[in-house]
């Protein structure tokens, strides 16, 4: 199939997207990767009139490095991020999380604004956003505002952009030095999207015990999860296996997942604990771990 007829125009800056989307009273769509947009389109599951491509915005290809967090304009490829030391040293999640994400070639295209607007529950990007209390930073017809990720995913596909707002930045916070990071993904397929995926972050204090851990969960819910009572369970603990297997429980007990024909509901609750026991230990080398 081909697209539906749309009127197709090359942003010249973020005021003229969004002056472009504000005349268009929610009929148009933004243009970034394509990775998305352009089989929604092609399927005609996306029907906009008009189509506003970022591509031309430099003003929206950054990554910069600010006082406590980074701020990765929505332009900024995955692919770039994956491969920055910039962020591999400020947020080492991000890196391991999007080499998760389809293929190369898809990284090279697709963007951070288009995957964190497009809010697919299964993605890597949007549940790192909502482990690490991110920001997302938005801009409308009259300026722009902040949206921390909590609010910001609301359901599936379904997040707090107003049809005439674009995502133009992420602020994520920055990681304690020396932060242990790990990702878990159950796919069909190399490449495919997860089935159930778990990210940490994990800090540790100075006698080996867990400072503070920071877990989310893609794929098993309506919208990323973070698992808050697991994080709790885990801060001041000692790594140990029986604690991992602990907080492991109630990491899949934060979730709220859904049938469809990857699985049932109860399988993807029993992916995540498995995920989120091996995820944990893989962020906890076993040298540093103490006997049950
Ligand atoms: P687009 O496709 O251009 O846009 C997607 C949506 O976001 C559209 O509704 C668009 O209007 C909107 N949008 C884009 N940018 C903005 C903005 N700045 N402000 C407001 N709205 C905006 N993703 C994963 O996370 N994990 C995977 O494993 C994965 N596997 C994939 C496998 C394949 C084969 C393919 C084709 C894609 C896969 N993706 C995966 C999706 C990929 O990451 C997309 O690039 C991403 O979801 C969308 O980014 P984009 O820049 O291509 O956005």
């Amino acid at each position: 199939m081909k697209p539906a007829p749309l009127d197709y125009i090359r942003a010249t800056s973020v005021a003229h997207a969004v002056q472009v989307l504000a005349e268009n009273d929610g009929d148009g769509k933004v243009l970034a990767g394509g990775q998305s947009l352009v089989p929604l389109l092609a399927m005609r599951l996306s029907q906009p009139t008009v189509l506003v491509d970022l591509g031309g915005l430099g003003e929206l290809s950054y990554i910069r490095d600010e006082s406590g967090h980074v701020e990765i304009g929505a332009m900024v490829r995955a692919r770039t991020v994956e491969i920055s030391s910039l962020i591999a040293d400020a947020v080492p999640l991000l890196p391991v999380a999007l080499r998760h994400v389809g293929h190369v070639t898809i990284r090279n295209r697709g963007t951070v604004g288009g995957s964190t607007a497009h809010a697919d529950p299964a993605a890597e990007l949007p549940a790192v956003l909502r482990a690490l209390d991110a920001d997302v930073v938005v801009t409308g017809p009259s300026g722009s505002r902040t949206i921390g990720a909590a609010d910001f995913f609301q359901g599936f596909l379904t997040t707090a952009l107003a049809p005439d707002e674009i995502v133009t930045a992420l602020r994520v916070p920055k990681s304690a030095p020396g932060t242990r990071v790990a990702v878990q993904e159950f796919a069909r397929r190399h490449g495919d999207f997860a089935i159930v995926a778990v990210f940490a972050a994990v800090e540790l204090g100075a006698s080996g015990e867990i400072a503070a851990a920071r877990i989310a969960v893609a794929g098993a819910d309506q919208v990323p999860v973070r698992a808050a009572a697991a994080e709790e369970l885990l801060a001041g603990q000692d790594p140990s296996p029986a604690v991992l297997r602990a907080a492991a429980a109630e990491v899949a007990g934060a979730t709220r997942p859904f049938d469809d024909i990857h699985g049932t509901a109860d399988y993807r609750k029993k992916i995540t604990a498995v995920l989120a026991r091996r995820c944990l230990e893989q962020a906890l080398p076993t040298a540093e771990r103490s006997s049950a």
